[in-house]
């Protein structure tokens, strides 16, 4: 099976690097050369666009920062579309909304070509491992097809159901970490004013109800301040968005999420956007005159 991955950055990067050194014939394209390059080192094939990745590969991955770039890949005239072999199958593992990975899904049936939304959770750390959590959704049979593929980037793999249950069970994935990482960041600046220091608070805490995967991703980071982004604000933000739009189609409040929104929105307005997510504790410091 021979494997196209186009999009190399934060993400894409660690996944296609396993995917090369697992031996799979790997295709790779990315707007940003550099790494391209760096994984061509490790054995990967270089394609100069979009339509060469199309053209030698049997399942296409794309890992795009949103759903307009996905769209820009998969059907310009460049793109892949119409210009991979009828019966690719395309693995769609950026975090889109899911009317999107519909769309997207539909369209590419013009051309036989199959479609998997499979978006993922962990963020670098878990790519780097190649221990993600992906939820995929579409065929089952294309699924299976797929299986061995995703199996070497992630360690909990499930088949949600049909196209865009993937993509849905990522927003709903995203609303408890934006809301854990704003609830993480506001706990951290209350213990810190009142005179407890966050390795205490994170010892103490961690192994109760109120640990977490978000805090234990993200505590030591806070603490050490450092915010080079593994994700983004700015692509954070992007999901929260996603959500609004998808739980606004299906009449579903939610308070909670859009409040936390409006803290990312504004750590982007103040030029922080390619911060670390765990960077709206800044919000939180701010306001507390921290
Ligand atoms: P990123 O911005 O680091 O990488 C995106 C890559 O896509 C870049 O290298 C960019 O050059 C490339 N690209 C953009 N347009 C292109 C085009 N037309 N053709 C070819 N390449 C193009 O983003 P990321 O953090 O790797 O995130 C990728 C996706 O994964 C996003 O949808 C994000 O929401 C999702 N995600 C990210 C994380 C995280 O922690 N970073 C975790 C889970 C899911």
């Amino acid at each position: 099976m021979k494997v196209g991955f186009i999009g190399l950055g934060i993400m894409g990067k660690p996944m296609a690097a396993h995917l090369i050194r697992m031996g799979y014939e790997t295709y790779l394209f990315d707007l940003n050369t550099d790494a391209v390059n760096e994984l061509k080192a490790i054995g990967g094939h270089a394609c100069g666009s979009n339509k060469e990745v199309a053209k030698n590969s049997d399942v296409i991955i794309t890992m795009l920062p949103a759903g307009k770039h996905v769209s820009l890949v998969l059907f310009t005239e460049e793109g892949i579309a119409s210009n991979c072999k009828p019966g690719t199958i395309i693995i769609d593992m950026s975090s889109v909304k899911p009317e999107e990975s519909k769309e997207f899904a539909n369209k590419l049936k013009e051309y036989n070509i199959h479609f998997i939304d499979a978006p993922v959770s962990g963020g670098e750390p878990m790519a780097i491992e190649g221990t993600l959590s992906i939820m995929a959704g579409g065929n089952e049979e294309h699924f299976n097809k797929v299986l061995p593929l995703l199996q070497v980037m992630g360690e909990h793999i499930v088949h949600m159901g049909p196209t865009g249950t993937g993509s849905a069970t990522k927003l709903a994935n995203q609303i408890l970490v934006s809301t854990h990482l704003a609830a993480l960041a506001e706990a951290s600046v209350y213990a810190s004013k009142a005179g407890i220091d966050l390795n205490k608070l994170y010892e103490a805490v961690r192994s109760g109800l109120a640990g977490s995967a978000v805090m234990d991703a993200k505590m030591q980071r806070i603490i050490d301040r450092d915010f080079e982004p593994g994700g983004k604000i700015e692509t954070n933000f992007k999901d929260l968005g996603n959500i609004q739009a998808s739980a606004n189609t299906l009449g579903v409040p939610l308070p909670v999420t859009n409040l936390v929104k409006e803290i990312f929105g504004s750590e982007i307005a103040n030029g922080n956007g390619g911060n670390d997510h765990c960077y709206i504790i800044d919000f939180f410091e701010k306001m507390a005159n921290h």
